[in-house]
């Protein structure tokens, strides 16, 4: 009874607890059976974990404008929800917005991947040389506070429930940690899987020095919208080679003050 009590009351403390024992537990195997020695697997974790420190204090802030979009879009039954049949049984309601949510992510990083001023800040999540856990948190702090603006747009348009944001930031976050993760799954496994949902072999392709992969698998939970537009795509382990064509000098992306600069220093990528 107390157990339940003190999960109750400290919700947002919990959620934390829990992703870090993923984080941890994960990053403790990469270590033990991945392919970097320990010297190259601290350095990568102290350098994009720094990355923590930036997002925290703009997601903290911003989730207080979320939260307020959140409560109007209730109180006033504004949203593209409410115009759906049935939309006030649950399970409709929530699958629905899980749903367009999803989209909404998916749009996100299309637009973070297609427009110039945008992706001077997106890239600094793919100039990672090698992809693990850390690759997770980093993100460069404008991009966080971008982000987080366009989750406001999405709950404003779909009217989405504070139920249904929680529910989705459960499985975004276990979804973006094992994307990253260093491991693959079987091939024939990954396939079904991949078939509604975005694997780690998939995110692996996105991470993909080149053109045109890295303009694909977009998805965040699912990749049915990936399959749906067409940026669908496979590659072999043995072809993928992760960074980003443009900033492959580790003297830039394996720094933690010039990655901050990178979204100001020229720019030599064709859309
Ligand atoms: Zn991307
Ligand atoms: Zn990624």
């Amino acid at each position: 009874m107390f157990f339940r009590a003190f999960i109750m009351q400290h919700e947002d403390l919990v959620q934390v607890v829990f992703y870090a024992l993923i984080l941890v537990s994960l990053w403790l195997t990469e270590k033990f059976i991945g392919v970097l020695t320990p010297g190259q697997k601290l350095s990568r974790t102290l350098l994009n974990g720094r990355f923590i420190f930036t997002a925290l204090p703009i997601q903290l802030a911003l989730t207080i404008f979320v939260i307020m979009i959140v409560k109007w879009v209730n109180l006033h039954h504004w949203g593209l929800i409410n115009f759906v049949p049935f939309h006030r049984n649950l399970w409709i309601n929530y699958i629905v917005l899980f749903l367009l949510m999803d989209l909404g992510e998916y749009l996100y990083h299309v637009t973070m991947h297609k427009l110039d001023p945008l992706w001077r800040f997106h890239l600094v999540h793919h100039s990672d040389l090698h992809v693990d856990v850390s690759t997770t948190l980093r993100e460069h702090p404008v991009e966080t506070g971008i982000r987080t603006c366009f989750l406001m747009l999405w709950v404003f348009l779909f009217g989405a429930g504070i139920a249904v944001l929680m529910i989705r930031q459960v499985f975004q976050s276990l979804f973006n940690i094992l994307a990253h993760t260093e491991f693959r799954l079987p091939e024939r496994f990954a396939t079904v899987l991949g078939w509604v949902f975005i694997t780690p072999n998939l995110h692996h392709v996105h991470h993909h020095h080149e053109l045109p992969y890295t303009d694909r698998n977009y998805g965040d939970v699912l990749s049915i919208w990936d399959r749906l537009f067409g940026t669908y795509q496979e590659l072999d382990e043995s072809q993928t080679k992760f960074g980003i064509d443009t900033h492959l000098d580790p003297n830039i992306n394996g720094r933690f003050t010039n990655i901050l600069l990178m979204p100001f220093r020229p720019l030599n990528r064709k859309h």
